[in-house]
Formats: C-alpha cells, sequence, structure tokens
C-alpha cells in the first residue's frame, strides 16, 4: 500500500496552493463582505483546467481522476471554500451528470464547453419541499408533441445566477414515485426559465446559492438527459462522487483553519510566553491535526474508488463526506477558540472558515442522512 501522492499530483497541489494564495487570497474577506459572487475568477480556473478536472481530454476536459480533483477542492478551498463549492457544483454535479448519463451529441454539446470552462453549470435537485426528501420533487415535466414543458421551482442551486447550462430534475410520471423524475438540460435563456431569489447566506457568501424557476419553459426532445425516469437513480450515482468533492471542501477548509491556528498560537504571547507553550493549546492543536489526517485519508480513499470506474463507492463517499464534514466544524470551532477574542471578528480568518464550514454537514446530504446511506449500506451487506 503506497500512501504517497505522485509528482505530478504534488506539484498540481503545489500549483493550485499558489494561484489560491497570489489570485484569491487577497480578495477574499472583501468578496466575502460584499457577497460578490468572483465573476472574474472564472476564466482563470478554466485556465488552469480546472473546471474539467475529471473529464477526458476528448471532451475538453483535463484528463485526470478524482484524487487530482480531491487535491484541486482541497487547495481552493484551505483559502476560500466558495471557490472550493463553486468548482465542485460545475465539475461533479452539472458537467459530471451530463458526461455520465447524457448521449454522445449532449456530451459534444455541453460537456465540452463546461469543461473547458467557456460555460458554467449548475445542478438543481432540491426544491423548497423535497431537500433530504429529494424524491418528493414537485417540478413537473409534461410531454406536449416531441417537446417537454417544464413547471416548478428548485432552490439552493450552486451557481444559479451565473451557470449557462443547467441540468434539473422534473417528475414526468407522477404515479411512479422517485422512479418518475428525470433529468434534463436547460441552457441559460431558454424562455420560462430563470433564476430567482438569491440567499443571503451565513457562509460560503462568495458562491451564489438561488432559487430557479420554470414556467412555461418549453424545451425540445434532445434536452431529456439519460433514460426517461432514471432522473433520481442517476442523481444519486452523480452524489457518490459529489460527496468526494464535499469532503474535499471540509478537509481544505479545515487545513486553513488549522494552519492559521497554528501560526496565532505560535505569535499570541500570554504569561509572557506563547500560547502555543500551554498544553491545553497544543492538545488542541494535535487533535486538529489528527482529525484532519483521518479525514484526508477517507477522502482520498473515496477519491481512488470513483477513479477505480467498476467499484462502488456510496459508503466510502459518504463516511468521508461525513467524516470530513464533521471534522471541519469541530477544527474551525477550535480554531475560533484559539484565536480568542481575535477569532471572533473579522480582522483574522478564524470566524469565516467557521461559518463557511457548516454547509458541508448540510450540503448534498445532511450529516444525518449521510448516516442513514451508511447504515443501509452496512446492514444490506452480506
Ligand atoms: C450553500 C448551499 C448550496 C447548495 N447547493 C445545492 C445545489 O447546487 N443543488 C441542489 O440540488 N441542492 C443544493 N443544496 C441543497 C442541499 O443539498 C439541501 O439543503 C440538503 O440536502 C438538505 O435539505 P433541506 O435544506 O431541505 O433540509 P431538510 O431536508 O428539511 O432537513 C432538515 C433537518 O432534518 C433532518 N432530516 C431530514 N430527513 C431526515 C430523516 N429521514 N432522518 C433524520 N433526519 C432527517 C436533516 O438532516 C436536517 O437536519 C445546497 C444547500 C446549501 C445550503
Amino acid at each position: 500500500m503506497d500512501f504517497s501522492l505522485s509528482d505530478e499530483q504534488l506539484q498540481l497541489r503545489r500549483s493550485i496552493r499558489e494561484f489560491a494564495e497570489g489570485e484569491i487570497a487577497p480578495h477574499v474577506m472583501e468578496w466575502d463582505e460584499a457577497s460578490r459572487f468572483p465573476q472574474e475568477i472564472i476564466p482563470k480556473l478554466a485556465q488552469m483546467g480546472l473546471l474539467g478536472v475529471i473529464f477526458p481530454e476528448k471532451y475538453g476536459g483535463a484528463g485526470l481522476g478524482y484524487i487530482e480533483y480531491a487535491i484541486a477542492i482541497e487547495e481552493l478551498s484551505r483559502v476560500d471554500g466558495s471557490i472550493g463549492i463553486i468548482v465542485a457544483a460545475h465539475n461533479s454535479l452539472c458537467t459530471n451528470h451530463i458526461y455520465k448519463f447524457g448521449s454522445e451529441e449532449q456530451r459534444q454539446k455541453y460537456v465540452v464547453p463546461l469543461a473547458r470552462g467557456e460555460k458554467l453549470g449548475c445542478w438543481s435537485l432540491t426544491e423548497p419541499n423535497a431537500g433530504s426528501d429529494a424524491g418528493g420533487t414537485r417540478t413537473t415535466a409534461v410531454r406536449q408533441g416531441s417537446d417537454w414543458v417544464l413547471n416548478g421551482a428548485k432552490t439552493f442551486t450552486t451557481n444559479g445566477h451565473y451557470a449557462d447550462v443547467c441540468v434539473a430534475m422534473a417528475v414526468t410520471s407522477p404515479a411512479q414515485g422517485s422512479k418518475g423524475i428525470s433529468a434534463f438540460v436547460i441552457e441559460k435563456g431558454t424562455q420560462g426559465f430563470k433564476p430567482g431569489k438569491k440567499e443571503n447566506k451565513l457562509g460560503l457568501r462568495a458562491s451564489d446559492t438561488s432559487e430557479v424557476i420554470f414556467s412555461d419553459c418549453r424545451l425540445p426532445g434532445s434536452q431529456l438527459l439519460g433514460t426517461e425516469g432514471h432522473g433520481f437513480k442517476n442523481s444519486l450515482e452523480v452524489l457518490d462522487g459529489g460527496r468526494v468533492s464535499i469532503a474535499a471542501l471540509g478537509l481544505g477548509m479545515a487545513q486553513g483553519a488549522y494552519e492559521a491556528a497554528l501560526k496565532y498560537a505560535k505569535q499570541r504571547k500570554q504569561f509572557g510566553q506563547a500560547i502555543s507553550e500551554f498544553q491545553a493549546i497544543q492538545f488542541k492543536l494535535a487533535d486538529m491535526a489528527t482529525q484532519i489526517e483521518a479525514a484526508r485519508l477517507l477522502t482520498y480513499q473515496a477519491a481512488w474508488l470513483a477513479d477505480q470506474r467498476d467499484r462502488k463507492m456510496t459508503r466510502e463517499s459518504s463516511m468521508a463526506k461525513l467524516y470530513a464534514g464533521e471534522v471541519a466544524v469541530k477544527v474551525a470551532n477550535e480554531a475560533v477558540q484559539i484565536f480568542g477574542g481575535y477569532g471572533f471578528t473579522k480582522d483574522y480568518p478564524a470566524e469565516k472558515y467557521y461559518r463557511d464550514v457548516k454547509l458541508c454537514t448540510i450540503g448534498e446530504g445532511t450529516s444525518e442522512i449521510q448516516r442513514m446511506v451508511i447504515a443501509r449500506q452496512l446492514l444490506s451487506s452480506k
């Protein structure tokens, strides 16, 4: 068993870290305070191949795997989780849904520009009354001749206002429950399709989280994605990969919070010595570093499994997402504690990590839902 990253993977980590520290770090608080989507960063992410990490070069992607993808999300999120989630929703939700289940024509038409980063993607499953219970989707798609007409509203769509391409789930056969849900690809500018309310959030404020509204939105038959009635089933598979990215998001933010706390603990003096000399602070740092390392092992294991295309990884990706998300919350909490009163202010990075990490126990399935998924896998295995 070899736990080391290859030279190429280490180089990728170095180059993304350099980019994040040079191009993102100086603006993090400004974007957060203004709750501003950093549009100017998108072409730079595209140039680095980060908007098509996991897709083959023949579809405009970087031709890399999930390990590299986890490294990318981790390094971006170490500096700003908002950038991490923008990239994650684009890659492993929107583009990957089309790549995995789309026709060759749909791959050429959508995956290629999305993976090149010429277009931005979003993925809409959640609705106001269908969150954890996403099988309770109410948005409808009714067949009219060879067209489909969509009506309804999605909520909490990452990149909702800025995406050029949206993958959305809608009910095509109401009598069939979750087996009557299908996926559609919708282009920005399609009549009857528009983003709605932009959420004013606790954290990840530079990422856009929005409603997406369909009012008599007419789509040609070619916009059905995958087999009719397979939209929910396919979404669950898409989420298996997506959870690796949310694990990496949590891991990166935990790492950033830990590093900030470690640095501060060495500088801050009380009772005539650096607070890092106190065993109470040392034990916090030791626990934080250990939990981060355990989260990294679970995340990279799930990423490795995602790269073994024929292996099922529902259990491992849920475990990674659950554990890394909860570790991120614990680590960011301890980071604020180590910063003391300064951790409660916006002059130091701890408070932003503290707000941002909370998404990791909620998005792409809450911690409670992850435990249900894991338990189901455990109980069904022989
Ligand atoms: C910043 C952000 C970005 C997001 N991005 C996207 C996106 O791009 N696309 C998308 O489709 N969605 C997105 N989401 C939605 C996210 O996936 C949902 O918020 C999440 O799945 C939870 O759904 P809910 O908010 O409706 O909570 P609810 O389902 O209402 O849950 C409320 C509480 O009840 C608990 N609960 C629910 N059911 C059970 C149960 N059976 N057993 C025990 N406890 C239960 C939950 O764990 C939670 O604690 C995003 C959310 C946020 C906040």
